[in-house]
């Protein structure tokens, strides 16, 4: 019993095939899967899925390297999708720094305007961070004040310093398939100082395949290569690091009782 945490299940790479990528899944044990949306439209589309699956979720938001194409009713209309049923999450957020799209400022109020609107809704929100850690970890405190987030780092690949300030600040940790990479061992290093009850898995789909995938399209079925490799990490067979990853997804998506 897997939870693909993060897959871009509207995107272009699944055009063709949606259904049989999610059928594909739920065949090989990923019960649940949250498709994450970058933009409005992708917010309507990723409602739109988990409508007709009920193995699908939806998040809904702007990603920071769409948030410079927002048009006037944009952050409108994802307040309003937030009401939806499916909606169980904000995002995905954050700051990025390595693509120059949206200019920081505007990165940061859409980044600041998702994790209130999760507040608001009682969601967590998802965290996109690249090349800008002390940036998200500053916007993560000013926003938290003297209280607790609910969140995801999502495909964490970070340093300590932000990990532990995330942690210390209530977030969960999210690995994709760069985890399971040959080189990545100093990420391997630092998951083990994240307690159990905070550890997330998910693919990114299509993005980035986990090892032996490496290359090919990624699905939500090959989120069990993440989740075997986590489990090895810390001594624990596949079954149980399933278990437990599964188990913290659904505490924090408001999902135990809800799905089996
Ligand atoms: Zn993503």
């Amino acid at each position: 019993m897997l939870f693909d945490t993060h897959a871009h299940l509207d995107e272009d790479a699944f055009s063709q095939d949606a259904d049989e990528v999610i059928v594909r899944a739920v065949a090989s044990g990923v019960t649940t899967m949250l498709a994450v949306a970058t933009t409005v439209e992708s917010s309507r589309a990723t409602i739109a899925l988990a409508t007709r699956f009920p193995n699908v979720f939806a998040s809904v938001g702007i990603h920071p390297n769409y948030a410079v194409q927002a048009k006037p009713g944009d952050w409108e209309a994802i307040e309003g999708l937030a009401s939806s049923p499916k909606v169980i999450a904000i995002g995905e957020t954050g700051l990025d720094r390595y693509w120059d799209h949206t200019p920081f400022d505007v990165q940061i109020d859409y980044f600041r305007r998702q994790i209130e609107l999760a507040k608001r809704r009682d969601l967590p929100f998802i965290v996109h961070c690249r090349e800008a850690e002390p940036d998200v970890v500053a916007v993560l405190r000013q926003m938290a004040g003297a209280g607790q987030l609910k969140g995801i780092m999502h495909s964490f690949c970070g340093r300590q310093a932000t990990l532990d300030a995330a942690l210390e600040l209530g977030l969960h940790v999210s690995f994709a398939g760069m985890f399971t990479f040959k080189k990545n061992n100093e990420l391997r290093e630092l998951a083990k100082t994240i307690p159990l009850e905070r550890l997330l898995v998910e693919t990114d789909s299509p993005y980035l395949a986990p090892q032996p995938q490496r290359g090919k399209r990624n699905e939500p079925a090959f989120v069990r290569y993440t989740a075997e490799c986590l489990a090895e990490v810390f001594g624990k067979t596949l079954d149980e690091m399933a278990a437990i990853t599964t188990a913290n997804a659904l505490r924090l998506f408001g999902l135990s009782g809800e799905v089996s």
